[in-house]
């Protein structure tokens, strides 16, 4: 089934389990109000990897401190059979500002993707190395509007070189299309370039070590829109350790781009009722791009 129509039927089931998503929702912050982290990986692989520390909490804490985010609340109308809803184009919100991780990466004079592949070389920067076969760089045209950043490479990447390729990358390609997009519209990065072991989540000193060259993929490219798909991504761009349900769907300023955080597609695998939330927050990303769904092929 298309992406869009299988969002369209997953936000019509959505309006009457509504109230239950809330309290889960509210659930799910209650428990990180207490320290524990989500429940769910980015990757279904890894859910059941022993050693496998939850993604919400593992690779941020030597990152600075958790910043607060002045959330606005979300307003957005349901999505409609056939046609990109009115979307409210919101400002975004403005992190406060501080010395980051980024701001320590030193601005390459003309930089461009070659050079950054270049400098990784054949990388043993991170203990990732070990276990990789191939760096998944990234993936897409260097002049994108849009730019996709996961979490990292799984098996499938890991043996292509390319990111996400695997099951999650086949929705992610739906999402793209379903957004009247192609892949080669767009650009798809990852916070680190190796397969973590056993698809865990990266670790701090690998997020560390490996994300300055993520920021330069992201200089050089200047998207207007950076989608952060997962909560490695937003909480490494952002610098927060805040859950990603608490900026999740919502603009937010980010060194000059605008940002929208989303679930990553592995976890909409696993939970196919989230699809319509996601959905939500592309066309936010559509309404900012002047985006139209692909036409319906009449039958
Ligand atoms: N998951 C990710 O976060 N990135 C990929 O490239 C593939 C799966």
């Amino acid at each position: 089934m298309a992406f869009g129509v299988e969002l369209e039927l997953y936000s019509k089931r959505e309006r009457f389990s509504e109230s239950l998503q809330q309290k889960i929702e509210e659930r799910l912050r209650y428990y990180e109000d207490l320290g524990i982290r989500l429940f769910y990986r980015d990757r279904g692989a890894s859910l059941n990897s022993p050693g496998a520390g939850p993604p919400e909490a593992s690779n941020l804490s030597t990152l600075r401190a958790a910043q607060e985010i002045a959330l606005p609340k979300p307003k957005i109308a349901a999505p409609k059979t056939g046609a990109v809803p009115p979307v409210e184009r919101v400002e975004p919100v403005t992190l406060p500002s501080g010395p980051s991780l980024f701001e320590a990466v030193d601005k390459v004079q003309d930089d461009t993707l070659l050079k950054i592949r270049d400098d990784i070389g054949d990388c043993t920067r991170c203990k990732l190395h070990k276990g990789r076969h191939k760096i998944v760089f990234g993936d897409g045209s260097a002049k994108a509007q849009l730019v996709f950043v996961g979490e990292g490479p799984g098996a499938d990447e890991d043996a292509q070189g390319l990111p996400f390729v695997g099951r999650a990358g086949k929705l992610l390609t739906q999402m793209i299309e379903a957004m009247g997009l192609q892949r080669k519209d767009v650009y798809i990065c990852n916070v680190v370039k190796c397969r973590p072991p056993e698809n865990r989540a990266p670790e701090p000193d690998e997020v560390a070590t490996c994300s300055p060259y993520l920021l330069r993929q992201i200089d050089v490219i200047r998207p207007k829109v950076i989608v952060c798909l997962g909560a490695v991504a937003a909480k490494t761009l952002l610098q927060t350790n805040r859950g990603l349900t608490q900026f999740r769907g919502q603009w937010l300023e980010w060194r000059g781009h605008k940002l929208m955080a989303t679930y990553h597609p592995a976890y909409l695998l696993r939970n196919p009722n989230a699809k319509g939330e996601v959905w939500k927050d592309l066309q936010k990303v559509m309404a900012d791009l002047g985006l139209q769904p692909p036409k319906k092929k009449s039958s």
